[in-house]
């Protein structure tokens, strides 16, 4: 979640991060560290030289098709939804038209998402899209969570508080000294990438990279007009642009936007996402066996439990662990 503060925008360094939880004890925890602003997340697609409202709802429809009312859209999603229905989806491209029909799969989700997995849509699960909600109602909001913001200081600010008191020590290599490190405390919390903490013994999990190039535009006040534009033809090679200050409602006299270029992780890189699809999940199950068997090690995050987590439900599983931990802790 790391933010570099540039010309007094918060630059979000590795992506967007938008928090958003339904949890009422997340939410108190994670104020508990940081006051968070009332932004809320409504993402425009660009599909060549249309601009479309995210998540998929009335606005969406009415840009599409012309549709005026709720009834009229239904109607056409069901039209689109019935010449190409699949009882059983099976894969994303399955259950995206299942769920929106063909127009908006092949303009808002086919292109970007075999951009983002740099797979095919059919080679993908079903539940990646399961993400995405649709809406018959004339609202941008892109997440239904009860509770949304950002950090007004940003998330480093955050993370600071969350941290104060509590010796860190960063740029060191786990592994290059895994006996030290293991000795250093009765339990470890182990956050890296699974497959690395046992030697790749079973094989490698495969991991989803991004590349961000990050362009200060001096003088220009609005990019976009929006924090985050989708780019969801797959001809152009980044996902989005992120344009931060919009984020923090920032009217600085310039502006920093990111471009989002999804990439396969390969060794050195840094890992984002993991690839829940068949063969990776079948080999997570192996690793799992293996971690379900580790007495001083607790595994958390995306990468250790290699689960696509957002940021609530990490702090969620941390806050039950660490609940957990303390109940058998004894002096
Ligand atoms: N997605 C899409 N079109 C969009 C945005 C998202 O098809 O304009 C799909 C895509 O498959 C993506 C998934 O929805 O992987 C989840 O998107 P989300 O924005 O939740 O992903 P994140 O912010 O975690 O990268």
């Amino acid at each position: 979640v790391y933010t570099k503060e540039v010309a007094g925008i918060h630059v979000h360094c590795y992506g967007a991060h938008i928090f958003h939880t339904s949890n009422q004890r997340v939410w108190q925890y994670v104020n508990h560290f940081a006051a968070f602003n009332r932004y809320t997340n409504s993402p425009i697609a660009r599909y060549g030289n249309c601009l479309y409202n995210l998540p998929f709802n009335m606005n969406t429809f009415h840009q599409l098709w012309g549709v005026m009312t709720p009834a009229e859209a239904k109607k056409k999603i069901d039209e689109q939804v019935k010449e190409y229905y699949t009882p059983k989806p099976a894969n994303l491209e399955e259950q995206a038209i299942n769920l929106v029909g063909l127009d908006i799969y092949e303009k808002l989700i086919k292109g970007y998402t075999e951009k983002q997995w740099g797979r095919k849509c059919r080679e993908l699960p079903a539940f990646i899209i399961k993400r995405l909600p649709v809406r018959f109602t004339f609202d941008n909001n892109y997440f239904n969570d009860r509770y949304q913001g950002i950090p007004e200081q940003g998330y480093t600010a955050m993370v600071a508080q969350m941290v104060k008191g509590i010796p860190v020590q960063l740029n060191c290599d786990y592994f290059s000294d895994k006996k030290r490190y293991d000795n250093m405390a009765r339990k470890i919390v182990f956050t890296g990438m699974l497959d690395e903490f046992y030697q790749y013994v079973y094989g490698h999990l495969a991991y989803r990279s991004l590349r961000f190039e990050e362009e200060f535009l001096s003088g220009q006040p609005n990019y976009q007009g929006n924090a985050v534009v989708n780019y969801t033809q797959y001809d152009i090679p980044f996902t989005r642009v992120i344009e931060h200050k919009h984020f923090t409602f920032g009217n600085q006299p310039d502006t920093i936007i990111t471009r989002e270029y999804p990439s396969e992780w390969k060794p050195g890189d840094e890992p984002y996402y993991p690839i829940n699809d068949e063969r990776n999940q079948n080999l997570y199950k192996q690793y799992a066996k293996r971690e379900r068997e580790e007495k001083n090690v607790i595994f958390g995050g995306r990468l250790a439990q290699y689960r696509y987590y957002d940021m609530d439900q990490v702090i969620e599983s941390a806050l039950i662990i660490a609940e957990r931990e303390c109940a058998t802790f004894s002096l």
